[in-house]
């Protein structure tokens, strides 16, 4: 590592919010970003809802039951909680405290609800980025391909997803996802311009001194 990495990698870690109705393709891109950025870490939320065929505990999401999630809120432990569809989703804070202080950026998959509350506790920190689908057809498509879900669920998803859509205007960023690898080259557009605020890169100063000084 060169001395300019080094002081490069002396940077405090950003908050990545990426929000967007069920099916705009979050959880796709949010994989991509992870796996390309090893030291990006996923804040995994608690959530009272029922696990999906396939999610694992501790890594998806902390499944609580309502009892438990009570409790965590009663006891400060959340960043940020709401209420989506019937259940419960809160972030805890310790571990998003940890990862920012060590310079690791956090993604968080969390509807427009938490990306309102991260605002107010940690506006400095954050970067909130919206994705939309090309349609709503589309939209429906990918529902029903995952699965996962009963008509009922999708058809109370499909209807929430305007509702969800209509707050496109409080995230700084907003992707159209029609093609994943279009979508992704544009998330990571923003992540690295992000990095590069100067506000985000507090070493510039020690280091512009030493230059002007001729070191
Ligand atoms: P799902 O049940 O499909 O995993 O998630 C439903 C919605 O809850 C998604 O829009 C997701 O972004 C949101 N969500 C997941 N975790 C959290 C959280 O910790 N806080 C908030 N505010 N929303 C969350």
């Amino acid at each position: 590592m060169s001395q300019l990495d080094e002081l490069k990698a002396q940077r405090r870690g950003l908050m990545i919010v990426l929000s967007s109705p069920s099916g705009a393709g979050k959880t796709t891109l949010t994989r991509k970003l992870l796996a390309e950025n090893p030291d990006m870490t996923m804040s995994v939320s608690a959530t009272t809802r029922h696990p999906r065929r396939g999610e694992k505990d501790g890594v998806d999401y902390y499944f609580v039951s309502k009892e438990k999630f009570s409790e965590l809120e009663t006891e400060d432990e959340f960043l940020e909680h709401a209420r989506v569809f019937d259940n419960f989703y809160g972030t805890p804070r310790a571990p998003v405290e940890e990862a920012l202080q060590e310079g690791r950026d956090v993604v968080f998959d969390i509807d427009w609800q938490g990306a309102q509350q991260l605002t107010q506790a940690a506006a400095e920190d954050l970067v909130r980025i919206f994705i939309l689908p090309p349609n709503m057809r589309e939209l429906e498509k990918r529902l029903r391909t995952r699965a996962q879900d009963s008509d009922e669920t999708i058809a109370k998803r499909m209807s929430k997803s305007e509702a969800e859509i209509s707050h496109w205007l409080e995230y700084d960023y907003v992707i159209v996802n029609e093609d994943i690898d279009t979508a992704m080259e544009e998330l990571r557009t923003i992540v690295n311009a992000e990095r590069l605020r100067r506000k985000r890169q507090p070493w510039l100063g020690g280091f512009v001194k030493s230059l002007i000084s001729g070191g």
